[in-house]
């Protein structure tokens, strides 16, 4: 019989293989000692190396120790005491979990271990070379647990000779220090090189961390994000657009404590900043993703930091809404404030004198029509209070101004909204497109489309919720629609929310015709059978396009089809309007594609275009 070709390699040389892809260069070292030196739950790590590591890392721990029998199977492969089925994989709190560190390190480097549980006697040490038994000796430590490691890759040239410069070295692992120290503020970190402390941090919040880490001017230049909704909770520091960099050195992600690296995420974070800073500047970000460990794939590649999301386009959402709402909150997306002596009296004075009910622009008539606002709007700016974080504040000589127009009683559903002559600011129409807004401390230019677009798919999404048939208007003699099969079946689909939306209609017994008794108020008259096929037909676009809910699609055809166009002129009261009700909106700054609704253009930017110091 021949020989079989196949045969089981020897420990050591599998141990090897699986070092190249665990042990890259000493930083990867760094981060599984100091991974280890986590899972056993220290509060102080210290970590020195020399040469950039090449010639030692040595972490030491306060954290369980371990027994020797433990010691005795540590450097075995697929050693771990994290998990033992693979249940216990998709409910992993630890950071490892291969056991695959240690044996891999120790068969490119020399290893030595020092650990003592805090109720043992004494500990113990476990001295390793390649290829060679290692050897357990009694030790008199402290409690917790060192880990040296010397000469890496001292027999394996090949990999050697890949390590860069030790300053090279060195920079990859202060970037990892940074990263954890960062991401763990409420431990102590000591980080040598050498014989010179990098840094030597205590446990404090992460602003007083960051301060540490990356000093005063940038700790004073953030603005706290702090966003939770059911699928993720966002927390953190994103920087000022004055921060923004040339390069993307500043930019810290993690996802329940673990770095991460993630496009779509990376996207929405500079979707907030759009307009904020240069295409080519980066802004600075400290944030962190807390989400519930089994709906994240941890069993990713232990080098590899980019991490899949079952649901990439709710998490891209979630982090706009919460970096947006952060800029929001802190000033930093145009607010309408408007100096008292710049502004003018509204032009809907008059008319509001005689007409003491809400006010809103109809785009058929071109005349401003009574509003009933949604019960559901008016909670949302309960009190005064609220009125703080609202994007809108209008600056005016007293503040009892500002009740009246932005405060409405939640009351009464038909309330009564007198517009006084408040002052309001200035705003011109461009090219029947653009309406420029001249505000506190510079001018906003909002797309009309796009903030109608926004005003009315937030009241289609709050119709269809609420169940009771937005606004309609009856119209004299019905319209029938004929409609293609396809525009059939999603008629079908919808039918239910188009009567929430406000179309009255229904299908013809035994005919592909739709016929409308009332329409939405926004809906011009003899555009009402167009109206319904338009809106069938992008939410079919959508549907291929954007993967939202079927009433989020709705809602967003709805908004695109029946919102003013560019093109159309508007009287100043009917911008007005327009912008009241803008921002009004949970999020005024982008329609529902993402694409902005407003550019903000500060004093100080055009005084610093036109080279104006002062
Ligand atoms: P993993 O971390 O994937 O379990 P490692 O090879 O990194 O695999 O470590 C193997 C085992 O050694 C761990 O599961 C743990 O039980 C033990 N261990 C390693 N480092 C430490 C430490 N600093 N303190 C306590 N136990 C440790
Ligand atoms: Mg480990």
């Amino acid at each position: 019989m021949d020989e079989p070709l196949i045969h089981i390699l020897p420990e050591h040389i599998a141990n090897q293989i699986a070092a190249g892809e665990v042990v890259q260069r000493p930083e990867s070292v760094v981060k599984e000692l100091v991974e280890n030196a986590l899972d056993a739950g220290s509060s102080t790590i210290t970590v020195f190396v020399r040469e950039g590591g090449k010639a030692l890392v040595h972490v030491l721990d306060n954290g369980c120790g371990m027994s020797r029998a433990d010691l005795e199977l540590v450097l075995r492969r697929h050693a771990t005491s994290k998990i033992r089925s693979l249940d216990d994989l998709h409910r992993l709190r630890t950071l490892g979990f291969r056991g695959e560190a240690l044996a891999s390190i120790a068969s490119v480097a020399d290893v030595e271990i020092i650990t003592r549980r805090s109720n043992d006697e004494h500990g113990w040490r476990l001295i390793s070379q390649p290829l060679k038994p290692h050897r357990i000796e009694p030790a008199d430590c402290s409690a917790g647990t060192q880990v040296i490691v010397r000469n890496l890759f001292f027999d394996v040239p090949a990999r050697r000779k890949f390590l860069r410069s030790d300053t090279t070295e060195l920079r990859y692992i202060s970037e990892t220090m940074i990263r954890y120290g960062l991401s763990y503020p409420e431990l102590s970190w000591k980080f040598h090189d050498g014989n010179s402390m990098v840094f030597d941090v205590q446990p404090q919040s992460l602003l007083e961390r960051i301060d540490s880490l990356f000093g005063a001017d940038i700790a004073e230049s953030l603005v706290p994000v702090d966003y939770t909704s059911d699928l993720v909770r966002i927390e953190g520091y994103i920087g000022l657009p004055a921060l923004a960099r040339t390069t993307k050195a500043s930019q810290y992600l993690f996802l329940n404590h673990r770095p991460i690296v993630n496009r779509a995420l990376n996207h929405a974070i500079y979707q907030g900043y759009e307009h904020l800073i240069e295409k080519s500047a980066h802004p600075f970000y400290v944030l962190f993703l807390w989400l519930d460990p089994e709906r994240v794939d941890v069993n990713v590649h232990p080098q590899k930091h980019e991490v899949k999301f079952d649901d990439e386009r709710a998490m891209y959402h979630a982090m706009l809404e919460a970096v947006l709402g952060s800029m929001r909150e802190h000033d930093l997306i145009p607010h309408l404030r408007v100096r008292e002596a710049e502004s003018v009296a509204p032009l809907v004075s008059a008319q509001s004198a005689t007409n003491p009910q809400p006010l809103l622009v109809n785009r058929l008539t071109g005349e401003i029509v009574s509003l009933q606002q949604p019960a559901t709007k008016q909670s949302r700016l309960p009190s005064n209070q609220s009125l703080r974080t609202e994007p809108l504040r209008w600056r005016t000589a007293t503040s009892e101004h500002l009740p009246s127009l932005y405060n409405r009683p939640v009351t009464n559903e038909l309330e009564q909204r007198t517009v006084e002559p408040h002052v309001l600011p200035r705003m011109w129409q461009m090219h029947n497109k653009y309406i420029f807004v001249q505000t506190d401390d510079g001018i906003v230019i909002i797309d009309q489309h796009i903030a109608h677009e926004r005003i009315l798919y937030e009241r289609a999404l709050d119709a269809m919720e609420r169940a009771t048939p937005e606004r309609t208007q009856r119209l004299m003699f019905p319209v029938e629609v004929e409609l293609t099969a396809r525009e059939l079946a999603i008629f079908r689909e919808v039918e239910h929310d188009l009567h929430r939306l406000g179309y009255e209609c229904r299908l013809v017994q035994g005919r592909s015709t739709v016929e409308i008794a009332a329409v939405p108020i926004e809906i011009a008259s003899g555009k009402e059978a167009e109206s319904l096929r338009e809106i069938l037909d992008q939410y079919a676009e959508y549907q291929t396009i954007r993967p939202a809910s079927a009433r989020d699609n709705l809602a967003a055809s709805f908004g695109c089809r029946a919102a003013i166009k560019a093109g159309d002129p508007l009287s100043p009261a009917q911008m007005q309007e327009l912008v009241a009700e803008l921002f009004r909106c949970r999020t005024p700054e982008v329609c529902p594609h993402g694409r902005p609704v407003m550019i903000h253009f500060p004093l100080r930017e055009l005084d610093r275009r036109f080279g104006r110091t002062s």
